[in-house]
């Protein structure tokens, strides 16, 4: 047995749902508390335990990271009214993703797991295509309300200097419909900018931003404009002696061209863009379990999670007793990612390495021809690959991981 590694400071784990919590115990078992003297400081996000807390664990979890900057995140049930029914739950609770983002504020990075026995699906993609994803506002802070009958919708801003209220009328409705409002906040957009700036020049990557600000003039136009004066004042001549640029664009246009591009920029999206396209880019690199996701705070607080589901079909084919082959790749990697920041944070270059050896072994392992159902069909050499089920994707990963550590 080889000794444990020390990680000096505590992590903050976020336990979660259905088959990413069934996972997320053998990933630890396995591959991380063999080989680590760790503390954790951990939050049980099963959506029962929200329930049963009225969600004040997820709060709880997103202070925790605040104090101790780095936190690792399973996959969790976004509560809708099928699943307030299934879990007799006391109401559909808000998204524990958007809870946290709003608290902690910032991007989200999303990049896929490229191994060399799996082509993306579109053929000029040959370098991994980023979304950076902006975590605050839209839809996912906004307020929604039905309409049921006819009447005037106004918006009412009052301002806190004691000035004159401005009423607006929105929509004179003469039948019943829908309300939503969105909003977002300057510094928050300036951040998010910063963000996709500083980690762009750190990859040397170029950066791509597309909004749709020809029909929203003033909203999406307001991040073009944030996005064009911050570049300008701030990192024009970096990028330029770099040699990486910036492009803006309007978002039909950036989804047309990125088909037809080799990849390997940042591209920069709003909110829900950002939710949208990254599952479809982690899709056409093998599977949405292939694609790495964390929250870069500008306080500078991290927070590192999958950017899948809880893989809810598998689980309750779990529950039936049947076996399952489910993709741990993306909670690996949330862990790996958490482990090299908590490791060049503390200045602690041990867990730095275990946490690239652990990412090597898992990639070595599904180059090796062993992998999960979702990816077989996709890979390379098709007959001398195997598949293997949830746990023995897992075990396989940590025979590698075994042999590496002994080299
Ligand atoms: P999902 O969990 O992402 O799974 C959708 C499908 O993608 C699966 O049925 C599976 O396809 C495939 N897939 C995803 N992850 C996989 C993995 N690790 N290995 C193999 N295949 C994988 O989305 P969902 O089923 O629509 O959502 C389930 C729950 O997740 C919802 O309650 C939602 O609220 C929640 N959710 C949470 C987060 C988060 O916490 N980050 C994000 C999104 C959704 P096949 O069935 O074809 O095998
Ligand atoms: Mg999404």
């Amino acid at each position: 047995m080889v000794k444990k590694i020390k990680v000096k400071t505590t992590l903050v784990e976020m336990d979660g749902d259905e088959m990413t919590r069934v996972m997320w115990q053998m990933v630890k078992d396995k591959l991380l508390f063999p080989y680590l003297d760790m503390n954790v400081d951990y939050y049980d996000l099963h959506v029962k335990h929200r329930d049963d807390t009225d969600d004040q664990v997820t709060t709880d979890a997103a202070r925790a990271i605040m104090k101790y900057g780095v936190g690792i995140k399973c996959a969790t049930i976004t509560p809708n009214e099928d699943r307030v029914k299934e879990y007799s739950l006391k109401k559909a609770w808000n998204s524990p993703n958007g809870t946290i983002r709003a608290m902690l504020d910032g991007t989200v990075f999303r990049k896929p797991i490229l191994v060399n026995n799996i082509n993306p699906a579109v053929s000029s993609w040959k370098k991994p295509i980023t979304i950076g994803r902006h975590a605050y506002g839209d839809v996912y802070n906004n307020f929604e309300m039905p309409v049921e009958k006819a009447g005037k919708l106004e918006i009412v801003f009052t301002p806190q200097d004691g000035g004159k209220a401005k009423i607006i009328l929105v929509k004179d409705f003469s039948s019943p419909g829908i309300i939503q409002v969105n909003h977002n906040l300057d510094q928050s957009i300036l951040s998010f900018a910063q963000a996709c700036f500083s980690y762009a020049l750190g990859e040397k990557i170029d950066v791509w931003f597309s909004t749709k600000d020809t029909i929203s003039k003033v909203y999406d136009a307001s991040f073009r404009e944030i996005f064009n004066r911050e570049f300008e004042k701030n990192w024009k001549e970096k990028f330029k002696k770099t040699g990486i640029e910036y492009f803006f664009t309007l978002i039909d246009d950036a989804v047309a061209r990125i088909m037809k591009s080799e990849g390997g920029m940042l591209w920069a999206l709003k909110n829900y863009d950002g939710d949208v396209m990254s599952d479809m880019i982690a899709s056409a690199c093998g599977s949405l379990a292939m694609m790495t996701s964390v929250l870069v705070s500008p306080h500078g607080w991290f927070e590192f999670e999958a950017a899948h589901g809880t893989v809810q079909k598998h689980y309750y084919k779990h529950l039936k007793g049947e076996d399952t082959s489910s993709n741990s790749m993306a909670l690996i990697f949330a862990w790996s990612g958490g482990l090299r920041k908590r490791g060049e944070m503390d200045s602690t270059p041990e867990v730095v390495k275990f946490a690239h050896m652990l990412e090597e072994a898992a990639i070595a392992t599904i180059e090796g021809g062993t992998m999960t159902g979702d990816l077989l069909a996709l890979a390379e050499n098709n007959s001398s690959n195997k598949k293997v089920n949830t746990e023995g994707f897992i075990g396989a990963i940590a025979e590698t991981l075994q042999k590496k550590l002994h080299d």
